[in-house]
């Protein structure tokens, strides 16, 4: 094309195309299937993989979630992908938010349904699940690693399954149709990007990610497991999160208790 091709700016100038060059996502492999694209991306990890690849496997056949729970998918039917971060440890709290919302955004905007995140990592549509999120750290030689996972049932039946006691929906249920789960990949990379690129800018997340938290204002009970002391629970009211991602919970004697996602399970009522 000759300059003069070009669409002009309103001041005449020649616009270009600005070209992005995507983070998140430059390089992506997929794999037919594996025990869990946690363990392989960790290994590449290891391996001294850079930043922003992404595994995508069409089955799992050790899917997992937090502590160690078992992530169900239907063999081709869902995304099932593990991406590498390689961020400035004060920024590592802030890939859970981007996450969720990433996600929440995408199945929103692709369902026409209001997604919401139950603190800490899970989306939901109608009180159901849809995805979770399993964030794995190492520091290895080049720094540290976070291998960020992820589980979204798009073209499942999930709707009459309850894995683990919990309610579960897909992307199809939903919206009365298949997805092409390639368009979908490529929509929730390029949202984890974006907001991957304002973090590394410095802004926060914490405002948006309040937004669309369904626990703030509701009664919770969080369950601490630690090998030293057992399970130890905390009711109250979860109030806000902090600038962390941290729950803050006030017990009934109106002492509130900043929660780190690591270590708790939680449960919710009805506000
Ligand atoms: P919870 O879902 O109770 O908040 P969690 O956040 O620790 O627990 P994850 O680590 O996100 O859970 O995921 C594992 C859990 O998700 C399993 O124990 C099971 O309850 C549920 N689960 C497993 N497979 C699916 C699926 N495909 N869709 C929805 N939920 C699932």
């Amino acid at each position: 094309m000759a300059v003069g091709d070009q669409p002009q700016t309103e001041s005449g100038v020649p616009s270009r195309p600005v070209r992005h060059e995507r983070l998140i996502g430059r390089e992506i492999r997929q794999v037919d299937f594996t025990k869990s694209t946690m363990d392989d991306v960790a290994a590449l990890a290891r391996a001294g993989t850079d930043e922003g690849m992404v595994l995508s496997a069409q089955q799992q056949t050790a899917g997992r979630g937090r502590h160690e729970r078992h992530w169900e998918s239907a063999p081709g039917e869902d995304l099932l992908v593990s991406i590498l971060f390689r961020p400035r440890p004060a920024l590592a709290g802030e890939i859970n938010m981007l996450l969720s919302l990433a996600i929440a955004e995408t199945v929103g905007s692709a369902c026409d349904v209001d997604a919401v995140v139950k603190w800490p990592n899970d989306v939901r549509v109608d009180d159901a699940k849809i995805a979770g999120i399993l964030l794995e750290s190492t520091q290895d030689t080049d720094g540290l690693a976070v291998v960020a996972g992820i589980g979204l049932n798009v073209n499942s039946r999930m709707r009459h399954r309850n894995p683990g006691g919990t309610a579960a929906v897909s992307m199809r249920e939903l919206a009365d149709r298949k997805f092409n789960r390639d368009l979908l990949l490529n929509d929730l990379l390029e949202r984890i990007d974006c907001l991957y690129g304002e973090v590394r800018a410095g802004g926060t997340l914490v405002t948006m990610w309040r937004e669309r938290l369904e626990t703030i204002g509701k009664q919770v009970e969080v369950t601490f497991t630690s090998a030293s002391s057992g399970a130890k629970t905390l009711s109250g009211i979860a109030e806000d999160v902090d600038s962390a991602g941290r729950l803050i919970v006030r017990d009934e004697n109106g002492r509130a208790w900043p929660v780190s996602a690591g270590e708790v399970t939680l449960q919710s009522s009805a506000s």
